[in-house]
């Protein structure tokens, strides 16, 4: 994806109010995340570990989305897959829980998600981190397809967020 700045990201909120996503956590270090190898950027604020964050560039625009990390996450023994980009953790997915976009958020509704508990779908995928032996299913379909599938993924449940 292309990079982005701060400004353009906290603009890139959808699911949040303007006050919060002026004060959420962005990363400091955006100038060095591998952009070329994302498929979207994904963080925790280091300050409260069950807040996460997600932007990605969908039909061309940034949209990004607060989420919570349930605190039931799922046991560390237990192997779970990721919903977004289909790779198998031993503890390391988390049920992430995003309020939808406007009224329907406000009333209290929201979409959850099994996600990589760490938001790097697209380096597992790459082959760039590693989850261990078994995480990923041995396929026979390219890179390409893989990532365009973790895209698609993205999108149907941004669109459930927003829809
Ligand atoms: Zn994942």
């Amino acid at each position: 994806m292309k990079p982005l700045t701060e400004q353009q990201i906290r603009a890139a909120f959808v699911n949040c109010t303007k006050g919060e996503a002026k004060r959420l956590s962005v990363p400091r270090d955006l100038a060095e995340r591998p952009w070329d190898d994302l498929d979207y950027l994904g963080w925790r604020d280091p300050q409260a570990p069950d807040r996460a964050y997600l932007v990605a560039e969908l039909d061309g625009r940034p949209t990004a989305l607060a989420l919570r990390a349930s605190a039931g996450a799922v046991g560390q023994a237990r192997r779970s897959m990721c919903s977004m980009c289909l790779t198998t953790h031993s503890g390391g997915v988390a049920l992430m829980v995003a309020p939808k976009a406007g009224r329907a958020g406000l009333q209290g509704n929201s979409v959850g998600a099994y996600l990589c508990a760490d938001l790097a779908c697209s380096l597992y995928v790459r082959g760039l981190r590693d989850a261990g032996i078994g995480a990923r299913l041995h396929e026979t379909i390219s890179l390409r397809e893989k990532t365009d599938r973790t895209v698609a993924n993205l999108a149907a449940f941004v669109a459930k967020v927003t829809g």
